[in-house]
C-alpha cells in the first residue's frame, strides 16, 4: 500500500500551502482534488460540465467521481502522496484508510470567521494555479502573477454564496472525519493561525524530518 500524509481542514486554513510545502520537502506526490475537478470541470464533455455545475454551487462533486479521479491521478512509482482535500466525507475516509496506508493526518484548526475573511481575500493565478491573498500575501504588482505574469483572479467557487455552502458543508460532512482519524491514532491537530513557517516547523519535527 502507499503511504498517505492528508491534510485536512476548513476552507481558508491553509491546507494547500502546508500540502505544497511538505511535497518539496518530502518529494511525495501532492494530489489536491480541487485542482483536479476544476481542470475537469474545463472539459467540454457530460463530466466536465457535471463538475464545473457542482463546484460552481459548492456542493460535493460524488465519490464515484472523486474516486476515479484519483485512481488515474496516483503515479506508479510514487514513494508516497499527500492529499489535500480529501477525503471530505465518511465514505471517502473508509476508501482512503481501504486503499492507502494513512500516516498523519494533519488537522488545521481555525475559527470559521477567520477562515471566511481569508477566502474573500483570496486569489489566484489564472494562468500557473499560484495562490496569493489581497492582504496577507499580496503580489508584488495587482492582480499580476509574480512567478508568470497571469492575471489573478477571484476562484469562481469563491463568490460569497459558494463560500457559505462549502463551509456548511464541511461541518456537515467533514468536520466527523476528526474523530474518523483521531480513534486511529493518526490525527494531529494544528493551530492553523500561526504563521505558514511555524506550521510547516511542526509539521517536519512531527515526521522527524527538521
Ligand atoms: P477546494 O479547492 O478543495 O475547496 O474544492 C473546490 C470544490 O471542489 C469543492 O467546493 C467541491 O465542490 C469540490 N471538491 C473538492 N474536493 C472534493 C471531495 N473530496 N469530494 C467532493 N467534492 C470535492
Amino acid at each position: 500500500m502507499i503511504d498517505a500524509i492528508v491534510f485536512m481542514g476548513i476552507q481558508g486554513s491553509g491546507k494547500g500551502t502546508q500540502a505544497k510545502l511538505l511535497a518539496v520537502k518530502t518529494g511525495y506526490q501532492h494530489i489536491n482534488i480541487g485542482d483536479l475537478l476544476r481542470k475537469e470541470g474545463t472539459k467540454d464533455t457530460d463530466l466536465g460540465k457535471q463538475v464545473k455545475s457542482t463546484i460552481q454551487l459548492g456542493d460535493l462533486v460524488p465519490d464515484k467521481i472523486i474516486f476515479a479521479l484519483i485512481q488515474d491521478a496516483v503515479s506508479d512509482d510514487c514513494s508516497g502522496i499527500i492529499f489535500d482535500g480529501f477525503p471530505r466525507n465518511l465514505s471517502q475516509a473508509e476508501y482512503l484508510v481501504q486503499n492507502f496506508r494513512v500516516m498523519r493526518v494533519y488537522y488545521l484548526d481555525l475559527e470559521e470567521s477567520v477562515a471566511i475573511d481569508r477566502i474573500k481575500g483570496r486569489r489566484v493565478c489564472s494562468q500557473c494555479g499560484t495562490n496569493y491573498h489581497l492582504t496577507n500575501e499580496p503580489p508584488k504588482k495587482d492582480s499580476v502573477c509574480d512567478l508568470c505574469g497571469g492575471v489573478l483572479i477571484t476562484r469562481s467557487d469563491d463568490s460569497p454564496k459558494a463560500v457559505e455552502k462549502r463551509v456548511q458543508a464541511f461541518f456537515e460532512e467533514t468536520f466527523v472525519l476528526k474523530d474518523f482519524f483521531e480513534k486511529r491514532g493518526v490525527l494531529i491537530v494544528l493551530p492553523a493561525e500561526r504563521s505558514i513557517a511555524e506550521i510547516q516547523k511542526q509539521i517536519l519535527s512531527d515526521l522527524h524530518l527538521d
